[in-house]
């Protein structure tokens, strides 16, 4: 064990001792001591397109020899003005100032600054932001105060700025009982906004991820951008893991047919080389900002704001969304079927697929702290794959360059390990 580092979200008195890695390409790690393991979760969801992609690489490497960096206020360069002009084409939707900074977290919390200040902008004071349970959007202040009240946060509760809640009507194949659930939420949306003047609602759209990889339908997000028209408030999306290919489509608004006011981006827009994201918001919202009052301005902005090197790194990723689309694509048929052979485990509950994400829980319910997911994440390891369940949710979110070969192995070591845990409970 190291004596001077502390890692994330591990309280190393109770965890096992953390792996040492070498190197790592495509889907595979190495470790020091020469073992190899599948990355079945693109390591935090971030490598989307493989591990050590040369394309990105090289770009970062020739970005480097120009500018590696400079101030970006007073300043601009080439690869933020490129960077900007691409992330806006293929976005859509009239999404089109970009608002650049360095993680997740932060690309949320710079989304409720905007919202927020939009009204403030605009001469009105709305105080309220309206999420949804089992939310995840960031470590910060702000983006605990908008996630679930959880593990996570409970430790920092009486700072965190309270929020309107309502339940995330999450599906799975087979659901019978999903329209309804959503029509109770949205009933529940439509009377607090009637209400409430609200600066926001934010939504993992289609996947919430921390939550277990909880699914929605494109239709209940359809319907959140009507009822966010009606009551005149702003949408915002929390891409950070959904963006880039994720769901089956380039963005999750765009599979879902839905488009937001803000969309927040990170993780996946390098392919996992460099800590980058942006906020993405309409005109409307930037147009309020716009003005010869000094107290309209957003102040906010990071040291590292629109690095050279990850503007690099994210032009190099946008090539790699376009290559990989049939990869992107096809993914959700292939997770099926490896899942159609699962699912009659008679531990395997609540299979869900979108896109490159599959998921079930193991055994009945759901929960955060369950062991059975500790006990899976080591036996995985131990067998050559990396899976980090949410609590007893189990599932892959494999790098887009996954052979057919490695992802059957991927699903062969869970049923093995399956098998063995249901052994142990007979
Ligand atoms: N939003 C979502 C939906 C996420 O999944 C995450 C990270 N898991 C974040 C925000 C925070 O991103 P970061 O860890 O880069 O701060």
């Amino acid at each position: 064990m190291h004596p001077h580092i502390w890692h994330p979200y591990t309280n190393l008195k109770i965890a096992p001792e953390p792996l040492k890695v070498k190197s790592a390409q495509g889907v595979w790690l190495e470790l020091e001591d020469g073992r190899k393991i599948l990355d079945g979760i693109s390591s935090w969801w971030v490598n989307t397109y493989g591990h050590g992609h040369p394309r990105i690489s090289r770009a970062i490497y020739e970005q480097s020899k120009v500018l590696e960096h400079v101030i970006f206020a007073g300043f601009t360069h080439e690869p933020a003005e490129q960077l900007a002009t691409k992330l806006v084409q293929r976005l859509g939707g009239g999404l089109q100032r970009v608002f650049y900074s360095d993680n997740g977290s932060t690309a949320v919390e710079i989304a409720l600054k905007m919202a927020y200040q939009y009204w403030v902008n605009l001469g009105e004071q709305r105080s309220s932001f309206l999420s949804f349970a089992g939310a995840y959007h960031g470590d910060t202040f702000g983006t605990m105060s908008v996630s679930a009240r959880s593990l996570f946060s409970a430790v920092f509760k009486d700072l965190l700025f309270t929020v309107k809640t309502v339940d995330y009507p999450h599906t799975y194949l087979g659901d019978s009982g999903i329209v309804q659930r959503e029509a109770v939420v949205l009933e529940q949306i439509d009377q607090y906004l009637q209400q409430q003047t609200c600066a926001g609602i934010l939504i993992e759209p289609l996947v919430q991820g921390v939550a277990g990889m909880q699914m929605c339908r494109p239709e209940f997000l359809q319907a959140l951008r009507k009822l966010a028209d009606t009551h005149n408030t702003l949408l915002i999306f929390d891409e950070v893991m959904t963006g880039f290919g994720r769901t089956g489509g380039d963005f999750a608004f765009q599979v879902a047919g839905a488009v937001p006011d803000l969309i927040c981006l990170s993780k996946g827009i390098t392919g996992g080389f460099l800590p980058f994201a942006v906020t993405v918001c309409q005109e409307k919202i930037y147009q309020a900002f716009y003005s010869d009052d000094p107290l309209h301005t957003l102040y906010h902005g990071h040291s590292y704001t629109a690095n050279p090197l990850g503007c690099a790194a994210a032009l190099a990723g946008l090539e790699l969304l376009e290559e990989f689309q049939l990869s992107i694509k096809g993914m959700a048929d292939r997770h099926l079927r490896h899942l159609t052979n699962l699912q009659s485990h008679p531990l395997v509950n609540r299979v869900r697929v979108q896109g490159t994400i599959a998921a079930f829980n193991v055994g009945e319910g759901q929960d955060y702290l369950n062991q059975v997911g500790l006990e899976i994440r080591q036996q995985s390891i131990e067998q050559g794959l990396l899976l980090r369940p949410l609590g007893n949710v189990v599932y892959l979110m494999p790098p887009y360059c996954i052979s057919d070969q490695e992802l059957g192995m991927a699903y062969q070591i869970i049923g093995r390990i399956l098998d063995h845990i249901d052994t142990l409970k007979n």
